[in-house]
């Protein structure tokens, strides 16, 4: 069966291509010259499967796509108070190019507009960092999102960099202010070198997939940046990656993402997708007209919006059951499923926090748990705790140690940690008919 998917995409692109509105970027001759009909989609899933289509390989600079990248590597790097102290992370409703710091602290407001991408670009290799240092640092660092070796286009740098005025200003502004205490012709020269990387949806759709898995490559599976710096990125591109445009592209699109003035678009789902569009007509904020156009059609075709409410946790209990054995103990055997995070362990509480004096051996089975966040798993844990302190026996079905809680340092050093359901029958707890039934599959 061919995958329903790329005719998906293709009808998504026809039913934008048409659209003539909006004008390329003028300031920067190599684009103000672009083909203004290329028009390209790619999707790229956290597994690292493309789907595309369009001029899909077309090859086009990066330009403001590359800020969110350079600040994750800024803050790998130097780590995320350095960085905070010069650049912070409030939405300034301005255009990108703006002449603007913060009134009271003197930084520049935020990563994604000019200013802020300066000031970062500037933190890159140390203060000594010289020009060719800074723009190999970049071109590897964004290679390493996109799983290949990127490259600079010269022409398209040199052209910016002769029309640079309103970047020079900003430079300008910032070494005056003592933001930045480099030469800013340099720091200017570095920047649009990092704007004149070339890629394409396809390694945009990558790069945004690894923002997406949480700073993992999908193709190579390198971990480019750690999680807490990757919530950092994604944070500051939900708030202030679309300029004067966030609030309206937050609450129709809901996608996380970024526009560059070559007319490159990606959004990032967490923990689902990247997506990339290209199509070079801009519009006054310097977006691409029919990226938008084809993000907003794809968000509600796909429901993509990252604010529309998931299904409420459920069934997490798989089962509950009580059962006599042998001595006459009572043993509840409670079995989870699925995935747990706060909700799910809140419920999970809720039902075996319930006063049960009849109970005096309690087992979790977590078997067919597939995942369970940090602090479902401290709630359980807590639980588990509780019910031993009330002075039952507490016992874990979890062979793949979901919980944690095998070997020395536990949380729950009393607690017993069985493999299978037939060392569940062993521990003495003889005599459970019905556990013996329950778990016939795995054991006869
Ligand atoms: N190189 C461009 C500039 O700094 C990037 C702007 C953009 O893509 O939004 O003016």
């Amino acid at each position: 069966m061919r995958s329903p998917i790329p005719d998906f995409l293709d009808a998504s692109l026809e039913r934008h291509r048409y659209d003539l509105s909006g004008a390329t970027a003028d300031y920067i001759p190599d684009l103000a010259s672009a083909d203004p009909t290329k028009l390209a989609i790619c999707i790229s899933t956290l597994d690292g499967v493309e789907y595309d289509s369009g001029d899909a390989d077309f090859e086009f600079s990066i330009q403001s796509m590359s800020k969110p990248f350079i600040y994750g590597l800024a803050l790998e790097a130097l780590g995320l108070p350095a960085v905070l102290d010069k650049v912070g992370v409030e939405p300034t409703g301005e255009a990108f190019n703006e002449l603007s710091l913060d009134k009271s602290s003197g930084k520049p407001l935020n990563p994604m507009i000019n200013a802020g991408a300066l000031t970062v670009h500037a933190l890159l290799g140390g203060k000594d960092a010289t020009l060719v240092e800074r723009t190999e640092i970049v071109r590897a660092g964004l290679s390493r999102f996109a799983g290949r070796q990127l490259r600079i286009d010269e022409h398209i740098a040199a052209g910016e960099l002769g029309e640079a005025y309103r970047n020079i200003a900003i430079a300008n502004m910032l070494r005056s202010y003592g933001v930045i205490t480099d030469d800013p012709d340099e720091v200017v020269h570095g920047y649009i070198n990092q704007c004149s990387v070339l890629v394409s949806v396809k390694d945009l759709a990558i790069m945004a997939a690894t923002l997406a898995g949480g700073g993992t490559n999908p193709l190579t599976g390198e971990q480019v940046l750690s999680p807490r710096v990757n919530r950092q990125v994604l944070g500051v591109m939900m708030t202030c990656g679309m300029y004067d445009a966030a609030g309206d592209w937050m609450t129709e699109v809901g996608v996380p993402a970024k526009s560059g003035v070559s007319g490159g678009l990606f959004g990032v789902l967490p923990g689902q997708l990247g997506i990339a569009t290209f199509s070079p007509r801009l519009d006054r904020h310097g977006t691409s007209v029919r990226g938008a156009k084809i993000f907003r059609s794809l968000s509600a075709d796909l429901g993509l919006h990252i604010m529309n409410a998931p299904e409420p946790a459920r069934s997490i209990i798989r089962r509950d059951r009580r059962f006599v054995d042998a001595k006459g103990d009572m043993v509840r055997i409670v079995s989870l499923q699925g995935l747990i995070q706060w909700a799910g362990a809140e419920n999970v509480m809720r039902e075996i926090a319930a006063p049960d004096d009849a109970v005096d051996v309690f087992a979790l089975d977590m078997r067919r748990v597939y995942s369970i966040n940090e602090v479902a798993r401290r709630m359980i844990v807590e639980a588990l705790r509780r019910l031993e302190g009330e002075g039952k026996r507490v016992v874990l079905l979890d062979p793949e140690d979901t919980m944690g809680c095998a070997g020395s340092g536990s949380a729950l050093p009393d607690v017993e940690i069985v493999d299978s359901p037939k060392e569940l029958r062993n521990l003495d707890l003889r005599g459970l008919r019905r556990v013996r039934d329950d778990f016939a599959d795995q054991t006869s």
